[in-house]
């Protein structure tokens, strides 16, 4: 049976609530439904084409309708779809287990899975809360968590409380546990007015200040390494995720990394973290963990952690958490193959050789008049749109500058989602030099037309 776009786009608008829309500009809007994938392009009902140069909200790695991909779950399908975790090994979800801890940073060696990077953050802050309270010595004192201000961990009500964006999280303020939070880097508009460049890594001894305060009452830190995605994909100083590490150490605090969104390559190296050279007790990886094809999450946990809760049943150390969709099969399988896909292609060592062909192309960014700041972490890239260069000062929100250069985008066949006045271009994995050049420039394009 096929439908038109009259009737689906009616259907949606009737029975729909989508995610982080405001209803009514989606009910007044002409919506785009996609139909189907091929490579870096979606295609909508209409037949329109348009790359995805977000990766479907920072998911996607290999490209839409892959065969190997396809394959794995056809495979899978015929075996079965599903069974309980609770209770119940699986093979793919086993053998995802042993594949991850052997490519995952040193030191992390048990795999937990749910099903999406909220979850997977979530179960990391209460993993580290537990830890404390049933290590060999215990510290049930140590009950919070340090955490950097435009922080985003995901919705759930613990990854929102260790969250710091305003616009996501205030409303929620009085449902949330309390967090210390300190001052992330933003050296295009650095909160301790140090001028780029010139500083005296004034966001480092805040950290060590917060700290030596808290320690006794920290039982995590919580950071998304190296570049903050959803706060506008704003970029720490080399050396800070080191910077972190030392200061857990020193204060006997657990390190949480949530690499949901620069885990699998997209920083140019497997793992954000290796750009520091550094291990965190607890992370947490989603998205791209699938390629972006099944929603699965995993939060890896050290040795050391994993013990605190191990022990007879009456001890009643259990970690008491799980889902019913845990483990699933499907979800596992195609991980399986997207990380077989990732190797076959090299596709890490790729990503940052082709984060140099997108800064190349994004220097020619700079000449525009409203163009602020360009951030990039290998392919994760915020183009932050200013009303004034010279003074930085921005577009007000409600300008909408950043949807209307994607609507603008969207006309001239791309797909991306703005942060504010931030620009996102995180493209799939596989895009090639030349789909990168066509991607930035409907995006420079797009940026000339609206500002
Ligand atoms: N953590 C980070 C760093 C993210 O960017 C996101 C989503 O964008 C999440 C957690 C939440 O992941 P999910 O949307 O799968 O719940």
């Amino acid at each position: 049976m096929t439908y038109s776009y009259d009737q689906l786009a009616q259907w949606d608008k009737q029975y729909v609530w989508h995610p982080f829309t405001q209803m009514k500009d989606w009910l007044e809007e002409e919506i785009i439904i996609v139909a189907r994938g091929e490579g870096v392009k979606l295609y909508d009902t209409e037949g329109r084409e348009y790359y995805d140069a977000f990766s479907s909200i920072w998911v996607n790695i290999h490209g839409h309708n892959v065969k190997e991909l396809n394959d794995a779950i056809i495979d899978q399908l015929g075996k079965i779809a599903h069974s309980s975790y609770l209770g119940y090994g699986n093979i793919p979800a086993t053998l995802l287990a042993r594949e991850l801890v052997e490519i995952a940073p040193p030191g992390l060696v048990k795999v937990f899975y749910s099903d999406n990077g909220s979850t997977a953050v979530e179960v990391a802050v209460k993993m580290a809360f537990h830890y404390w309270r049933q290590c060999p010595n215990p510290r049930p004192e140590k009950n919070k968590f340090l955490t950097l201000m435009n922080a985003y961990h995901g919705d759930t009500i613990g990854a929102v409380s260790v969250g710091g964006i305003d616009l996501y999280h205030g409303t929620y303020r009085d449902l949330l546990f309390p967090t210390i939070k300190v001052a992330a880097p933003y050296c295009y508009r650095c909160p301790f007015g140090a001028k780029a460049g010139q500083c005296e890594k004034e966001c480092e001894q805040a950290l060590e200040k917060a700290f030596a305060e808290h320690a006794h009452e920290l039982a995590g830190c919580v950071i998304e390494p190296v570049i903050q995605g959803a706060a506008g994909m704003i970029t720490q100083p080399p050396g800070y995720v080191k910077k972190v590490r030392e200061l857990c150490d020193r204060y006997d605090v657990l390190m949480i990394c949530d690499e949901v969104a620069t885990g699998f390559g997209r920083t140019g190296a497997l793992w954000a973290v290796n750009h520091d050279g550094v291990s965190p007790d607890l992370m947490a990886i989603s998205k791209g963990l699938t390629g972006g094809y099944m929603p699965l999450a995993v939060t890896l946990a050290t040795q050391k952690v994993y013990d605190a809760f191990y022990g007879d049943y009456a001890e009643m150390k259990t970690f008491f958490h799980g889902h019913s969709y845990t483990g699933n099969q499907l979800g596992c399988a195609v991980a399986l193959a997207s990380l077989e896909l990732l190797k076959k292609h090299n596709l890490v060592t790729e990503a940052a050789r082709k984060a140099g062909v997108v800064k190349k192309v994004l220097a020619e960014f700079n000449e525009l008049p409203h163009v602020g700041d360009i951030r990039q972490a290998g392919l994760m890239v915020g183009i932050e749109l200013v009303r004034d260069k010279l003074t930085k000062e921005p577009y007000d929100w409600q300008e909408k500058m950043g949807i209307k250069t994607c609507l603008a985008a969207r006309k001239k066949g791309l797909i991306t989602r703005p942060l504010g006045n931030n620009i996102v271009f995180m493209p799939p994995l596989v895009s090639n030099d030349e789909q990168l050049q066509e991607m930035l420039e409907i995006i420079k394009a797009s940026i000339i037309q609206v500002t």
